[in-house]
């Protein structure tokens, strides 16, 4: 065993139980280190070591009182994991399943998708293992500003910026910013996904979604194809899957399934624009189930995910490792030529494998879902400008963004001369961030 495959051992053993965490570096070192293996400079320095290690994890109660004055405690997390190119970038969910694990696996993975995107940013993930659903409005806002009196601490907007991400979308963006702009006295970008009223970007809820589909026009291109008729089968029903949905439609593709954590819908001829408009009312307004839509020509299908359907792209975008080596095989059955991780590490290693082992092209989530950082980036800019830029200077940025994103894919991705997307991605994000570390001598 080589002295760096001992460290990363040890690493591990450290971080004993912290299997999402370790799934997500396994699928790094796969292509990292036979990378490295002859370039001396990284392996002197240590750096696949130290990359291994977040900065810092801050671990936070958060107490707060419901609406009938009972107390509850949570706990509240930030995980700085690299600010090697820029200062600590990345979301917070709000999910009853987070919990250090899941952080460490989202910072890290976070790292590499930032450096993608060519903007100076680092990695970071942060949450609470609180579960809006079911709370009222005024619980909600008092979980957040419970939460915010202790992470104000650990934020700034050239130190650690925050956004969304599961269970933290513009309302709660709208309670932190405003607990932070009290206990600070500061109106600046700390945070991202704000709303345009008060220093958001334009098309930064829509980013996640239409950057995946930026990327998939990329990655059809290369095979001669397009989106037009082609069938899309997308899991979730939140931010990233109605706003990936949305895109799709306009771009000529049909846009077959979405779920939840209880089931799934299907229209075999595709939603409409009008649609979607319906269950992001049911979904983000009225916080409610699919079960209870009620539209003309849809099924719903309880307890179940949606890949048992006829399509050419899946897309999961609800959560990580959703889909199993069973799903795999299901997808694989139902004709499927793409496969767009829309979510972060939706596959499970087992389902990666399976897939990749029978040709399916998959677009990993560092390098497909990344135009939401990148718009996350952008709004950071426009605060820091002072100004607000008007939504076609930010799409077409975004636009240009993703088509980089899928050419650093293209140099570094290389298998027998096809493009091995994973491979880019990995090798591609580890480059950026190694240089920078490299440049800072040992620290
Ligand atoms: P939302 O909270 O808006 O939506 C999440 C969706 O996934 C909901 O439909 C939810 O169903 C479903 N879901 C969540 N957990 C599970 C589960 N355990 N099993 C089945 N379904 C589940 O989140 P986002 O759309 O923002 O995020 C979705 C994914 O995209 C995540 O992996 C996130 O990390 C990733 N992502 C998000 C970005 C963003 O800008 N928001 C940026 C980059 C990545 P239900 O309503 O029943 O809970």
């Amino acid at each position: 065993m080589s002295n760096l495959e001992n460290a990363i051992e040890i690493i591990k053993k450290k971080t004993a139980g912290q299997d999402q965490f370790h799934q997500s570096v396994d699928e790094v070192l796969e292509y990292v280190l036979p990378f490295v293996k002859d370039k001396q400079d990284y392996l002197d320095a240590k750096i696949v070591e130290r990359l291994l290690v977040p900065d810092r994890t801050i671990e936070f109660r958060v107490t707060w009182q419901d609406d009938d004055g009972e107390i509850h405690i949570n706990n509240g997390w930030r995980v700085q994991f690299n600010n090697a190119i820029g200062a600590y970038k990345g979301g917070l969910r709000f999910h009853p399943s987070v919990n250090l694990d899941t952080l460490k696996f989202l910072g890290f993975e976070q790292t590499f998708k930032n450096a993608l995107t060519g903007l100076p940013m680092g990695g970071g993930k942060g949450g609470a293992d609180f579960d809006p659903k079911g709370k009222s409005d005024a619980e909600i806002m008092r979980f957040c500003q419970s939460f915010m009196m202790e992470l104000f601490k650990y934020i700034g907007p050239d130190h650690d910026v925050p956004a969304g991400d599961i269970g933290v979308g513009e309302r709660e963006i709208g309670y932190l910013f405003g607990t932070y702009k009290q206990i600070t006295g500061a109106h600046h970008g700390v945070l991202t996904g704000k709303n345009p009223a008060f220093g958001g970007s334009c098309i930064r809820k829509e980013a996640t979604g239409y950057g995946c589909v930026y990327f998939l026009q990329s990655i059809l291109a290369e095979q001669g194809e397009n989106l037009q008729e082609k069938r899309c089968a997308i899991s979730g029903a939140g931010n990233v899957a109605l706003y990936t949905a949305e895109k799709l439609i306009q771009l000529g593709a049909r846009v077959i399934t979405f779920s939840d954590s209880q089931g799934y819908i299907v229209k075999d001829d595709g939603f409409s624009q009008e649609e979607l408009i319906s269950i992001r009312v049911l979904k983000e307004e009225k916080r409610g189930r699919l079960s209870e839509l009620d539209l003309k020509g849809v099924e719903y299908y309880d307890g179940r995910k949606p890949w048992h359907e006829e399509y050419q792209v899946a897309i999961p975008a609800a959560t990580q490792n959703e889909i199993e080596k069973d799903d795999a095989i299901t997808i694989k059955d139902a004709g499927v030529c793409v496969m767009v991780e829309a979510a972060n590490m939706p596959l499970t290693r087992d389902a990666t494998d399976y897939l990749r082992d029978k040709d399916i092209i998959i677009a990993p989530a560092k390098a497909a879902n990344a135009g939401g950082v990148a718009v996350s980036g952008l709004e950071r800019t426009q605060n820091a400008q002072r100004l607000s830029w008007d939504c076609e200077k930010v799409d077409s940025t975004l636009k240009e963004t993703m088509k980089d994103i899928h050419s650093i894919c293209k140099a570094y991705g290389d298998n027998n001369g096809m493009v091995d997307y994973i491979k880019g991605a990995n090798i591609g994000g580890f480059v950026r961030t190694a240089d920078a570390m490299l440049a800072f001598g040992t620290l």
